[in-house]
């Protein structure tokens, strides 16, 4: 079982909450979570503001936690090794997104709170391809916003290659 903390009406406070994850897929692994950022999006999917939401809600998108078992099909990721999880869960790996390193725009990727239970909990799962291994010696308190605004804000620095503009004097 999971323990996690959920809202179970549009707004409403986070409860304990114990849910069955069921039998781990072959592609899947779990997270044991150290830390879990909160982020807009939390609280924007909390008050189904997108008419998206689920009840119980299980928010967290900025996960950092280490391995506690994976799937037999997962060949990146071991058992114990520090890892993240951002915004996306999966994504389907056959379309030209994800085929060319694009996944975050894959049509058919799932959200890790969206008709799923994030990571405001004990353990959180997650295809394995979504989940990204992490260096031991960032420090897992301050890490989980990398996963969603960190990223949000760095990769389009990196994508128009923007620089550090000269100042003349
Ligand atoms: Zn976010
Ligand atoms: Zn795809």
């Amino acid at each position: 079982m999971i323990n996690a903390y959920a809202a179970f009406e549009p707004g409403g406070a986070l409860q304990p909450f114990e849910y069955d994850p069921g039998p781990l897929d072959a592609h899947d692994v779990e997270i044991a979570v150290e830390y879990c950022g909160i982020c807009h999006s939390d609280l924007s999917m909390l008050h189904n503001h997108w008419g998206i939401t689920r009840y119980p809600f299980v928010p967290g998108h900025e996960v950092i936690g280490t391995i506690a078992a994976k799937g037999e099909d997962v060949t990146h990721l071991s058992v114990g090794q520090r890892a993240g999880l951002g915004w996306h869960a999966g994504y389907c790996m056959t379309c030209h997104s994800c085929l060319t390193g694009d996944h975050n725009l894959c049509a058919a990727s799932e959200s890790t709170i969206v008709g799923r239970h994030g990571g405001f909990a004990d353990k959180v799962r997650a295809k394995a391809v979504s989940v990204i291994a992490i260096p031991d010696d960032i420090p897992a308190n301050s890490a989980g916003p990398l996963f969603c605004g960190g990223i949000t804000v760095f990769n389009p620095l990196l994508q128009l290659a923007l620089r550090r503009r000269r100042t003349s004097r």
